[in-house]
């Protein structure tokens, strides 16, 4: 059995900063993530200033490929306009794998299935013995199911599914598209491009509401697919997107149970308007470690609900 005082599940963001604010008071903590980083991760890569703060990155000097962007390209319920703003987007597959890397924890492949008590300890599948534990694991996060799901299900109005692709497209427009409400989508679909000459291309929604509209993610695709060709941003690829879904931010979820804590996606912290969960995950990991170095439960008030008003605020 191998023995750890913190043993955090999952590797992506709200794992790794956890990992990194423990190791930074010299806490023995060990990170599984099922998968060896790099690894795939859906999601657009878009990201705040406020994640590059609360990484202490200076973005001139980010060890990562990190897109500045200005203004976005925003259609909302066909409406065309262009809106400053400071934003910024990584390519997950770096970005993570470097977060993990710095965080200086020790890591280890392995899928977690089974959780069990024995005295004050957890074991991890007779294999790992901590005493805190750390649910990082994302949707489908084993200790968010084994402990918090019985009393703490989530509910089918805060979930979002996504359909995204990321792929090296070249001559690609360096401009950030975003559109709002297209023919009736409750969400929005996304172009960000990315270093390297790689551009993500994703349309997200809020379950519920397209179940009770009779619709689908993939017709919306399908139309999404239209509109990058007849605006020229991409054309001619034969795109084959892959799905996922995970948890808008909601009120009062314990973060914590006896010696458990959950941090990013594995709580549901996704802002409400724009699905934005890297900085939240971030921000997450960081109270979990900060809430076992002192003792007690983290509160989660300091973790934005809405990006809008920060997009707004942040103008360059
Ligand atoms: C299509 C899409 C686009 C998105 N775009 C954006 C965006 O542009 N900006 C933004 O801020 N947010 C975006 N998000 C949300 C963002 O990706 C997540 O909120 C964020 O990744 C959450 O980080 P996390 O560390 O909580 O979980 P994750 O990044 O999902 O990491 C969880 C880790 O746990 C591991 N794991 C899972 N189960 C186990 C297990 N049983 N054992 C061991 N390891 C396990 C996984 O392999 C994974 O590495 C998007 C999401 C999607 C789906």
């Amino acid at each position: 059995m191998i023995e750890t005082e913190v043993l955090i599940v999952g590797g992506g963001p709200a794992g790794a900063a956890c990992a990194a604010h423990l190791r930074q008071h010299a806490v023995d903590c060990i990170v599984l993530d099922q998968v060896p980083f790099p690894r795939l991760k859906l999601c657009a890569g878009w990201i705040t200033p406020s994640v590059l703060d609360d990484l202490q990155v200076y973005p001139a000097a980010a060890p990562f490929g990190l897109t500045e962007f200005t203004a976005f390209q925003l259609s909302i319920k066909g409406i065309r306009f262009r809106m400053p703003v400071h934003q910024y987007a990584v390519r997950r597959v770096e970005f993570d794998a470097w977060l993990l890397e710095r965080s200086g924890a020790a890591f280890a492949v392995h899928r977690v299935q089974e959780i069990t008590r024995q005295g004050d300890r957890y074991v991890i599948d007779g294999q790992y013995a901590c005493r805190y534990l750390v649910g990082a694991g994302g949707t489908y996060c084993p200790v968010y199911r084994t402990l918090f799901e019985p009393g703490n299900p989530r509910r089918e109005q805060d979930k979002i599914i996504a359909l995204e692709q990321e792929l090296a497209y070249s001559g690609a427009d360096d401009r950030c598209h975003l559109w709002f409400f297209e023919h009736g989508l409750p969400g929005y679909s996304w172009y960000v491009p990315k270093v390297g000459g790689y551009v993500n291309i994703g349309i997200g929604a809020m379950a519920e509401k397209l179940k009770e509209r009779v619709d689908t993610l993939k017709r919306h695709w399908l139309l999404f697919q239209d509109t990058l060709a007849r605006q020229g941003l991409v054309r001619g690829v034969d795109l084959q997107p892959r799905g996922w879904q995970y948890a808008l931010r909601r009120r009062n979820v314990p973060t914590r149970i006896g010696n458990a804590l959950l941090a990013g996606d594995a709580l549901g912290l996704a802002t409400r308007d724009m699905g934005e969960g890297i900085g939240p995950a971030i921000r997450s990991g960081l109270l979990a470690a900060a809430a076992i170095l002192r003792g007690g439960e983290y509160a989660t008030e300091s973790i934005p609900r809405f990006s809008l008003p920060t997009l707004l605020r942040r103008r360059a």
